[in-house]
């Protein structure tokens, strides 16, 4: 689409965005926001250019843009590729220590050592690629730890007048590094106090994005609640309090072009409400391939990061129990080798458990379309897609109601058709026995088909697309470009 000239610049920074590379939500965010945005403004992406990265299967090409960045007292080469994806200008930043690693972060136990270099020197080579644009760019938004300190070396340079939003998507992750990694990333030690970047004496990323950003937005709105208490706010609450009036939350969407039954071509057979039958059919071959029996009981599944905040202790708790009811259930993930282990051992000794442990995006999309039910006990969400994602393809969620859960799944025993958005089992999981609990809800509902039917046909219709929180961000990018 041909941009007009009054449209404003914006770069939105992100360390993982799908297809390019992903671990989890923030890239699925970091493509379906800014492809939302894309009708309202000049929006392009900037990420690492990691060596995982296929450069030939997306173009990925040499922009002829190079510079040095200074680290502390060292040069680091930096290089920039683009590419065209889906219409947007995707921009990847190439530096030796960032890129050249076997993963993204770390392994799930324990991040890179040089985690604070590598990202402290992305967040520099953003800051750099903005100031040699010919067209300056009206506004950065920058997500999570590892591009927060952006939103620091913007304050620090009066030249460049660009805006700045930042996100939080999950705020157990903050990017915290011993006090030396302020002088190995050449940063004055002025910014070593309780306003700034200290925290309990070490130096933590993701304050830079909370205290210097013009707006901080989070992924849902009870999320934004919710991190206010020491419960939730993983020892920033009090900090965050005191940059209240700067936040906001917008629920998070899924890129419907992407995550859509009718159009998914990791599906035998792809069906939308009208033809909600052949979910059916995908639930057959899903079970016949994965090798499970007793095919017309309900299909439960689990997909996600095997670590503490997805509720996999109370999952590893009660599977031994829940194996003995009338279900399959199907467990997709990767993580802490403790909860793989654990899992693999309970179900080794059930037929009705069926595990597959790794990444892998196709598989969840067919599972996503043969389940029945999907299990996420998070102790806590800040927003979570895959119930967005489960509904969306007729998929019933039972989730623990907290953070962006709450916000966007509604109790079936409320259920309204008139309320257009989506239903789901809802438990919580302080009550004891409440997941179990919520399975026998699940079950009771398998057996009343003209209602579970009614439910998922309703959900399918729902709109969990990025339209509304894309408006929402444009209505902040506006204000906040209009006010310079
Ligand atoms: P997270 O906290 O991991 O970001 P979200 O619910 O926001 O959780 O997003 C998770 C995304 O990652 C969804 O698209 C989900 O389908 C996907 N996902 C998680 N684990 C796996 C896996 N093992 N294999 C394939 N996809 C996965």
């Amino acid at each position: 689409m041909k941009k007009s000239k009054k449209q404003k610049k914006i770069l939105f920074v992100s360390s993982e965005v799908y297809p390019f590379a992903k671990s989890g939500g923030l890239a699925d965010v970091s493509l379906g926001l800014p492809k939302a945005l894309l009708p309202m403004f000049d929006i392009s992406i900037m990420m690492p250019m990691y060596s995982s990265i296929d450069k030939d299967r997306f173009d990925i090409v040499h922009t002829g843009i190079s510079f040095e960045i200074l680290l502390g007292k060292k040069k680091h080469l930096v290089e920039l590729f683009s590419t065209s994806y889906e219409g947007i200008k995707c921009y990847f930043i190439d530096t030796r220590i960032l890129c050249a690693k076997k993963s993204l972060y770390g392994t799930p136990e324990k991040g890179y050592k040089d985690n604070d270099l590598r990202f402290g020197l992305f967040s520099k080579a953003v800051i750099a690629f903005i100031k040699q644009s010919v067209e300056p760019y009206d506004l950065l938004h920058l997500n999570d730890w590892q591009s927060a300190l952006c939103a620091l070396f913007l304050k620090e340079d009066s030249s460049i007048k660009t805006k700045c939003v930042y996100t939080i998507h999950n705020l157990a992750y903050q990017g915290v590094f011993e006090k030396k990694a302020l002088s190995r990333l050449g940063l004055s030690s002025s910014y070593f106090n309780m306003e700034s970047l200290e925290f309990y004496g070490d130096m933590n990323f993701m304050k830079a994005g909370i205290a210097y950003a013009d707006v901080i937005t989070t992924v849902s709105p009870n999320y934004a609640k919710e991190i206010l208490t020491p419960e939730f706010g993983c020892g920033l609450e009090g900090f965050l309090a005191k940059h209240q009036n700067k936040t906001v939350g917008i629920l998070n969407g899924i890129d419907i072009s992407n995550f859509s039954p009718k159009t998914d071509t990791a599906l035998e057979n792809n069906y939308d409400s009208k033809s909600y039958d052949k979910k059916y059919k995908n639930k057959q071959s899903y079970l016949k391939e994965r090798d499970i029996k007793n095919t017309q009981r309900p299909l439960f599944i689990f997909i996600g990061r095997f670590t503490w905040q997805k509720g996999i202790d109370l999952l590893v708790k009660e599977l031994d129990k829940i194996s003995t009811m009338k279900l399959n259930i199907a467990i997709l993930g990767n993580g802490e080798k403790k909860y793989s282990k654990q899992i693999k051992s309970i179900s080794s000794k059930h037929k009705n458990i069926n595990f597959y442990f790794g990444y892998d995006e196709e598989l969840s999309r067919r599972m996503y379309a043969s389940a029945d039910f999907m299990l996420m006990p998070s102790l806590f969400e800040p927003c979570g897609l895959n119930q967005l994602i489960a509904m969306n393809y007729g998929t019933i969620p039972i989730v623990n109601s907290v953070g962006g859960l709450k916000d966007s799944v509604n109790s079936i025993d409320d259920f309204d058709s008139k309320n257009m958005s989506g239903f789901g089992i809802c438990f919580e999981k302080k009550k004891p026995k409440a997941l179990i609990k919520a399975i026998k809800k699940a079950l009771e509902l398998y057996k009343d088909k003209e209602r579970l039917n009614k439910i998922n046909l309703h959900n399918m219709e729902c709109d969990f697309s990025w339209d509304r929180g894309a408006k929402a961000y444009a209505t902040i990018y506006n204000s906040l470009v209009e006010k310079r």
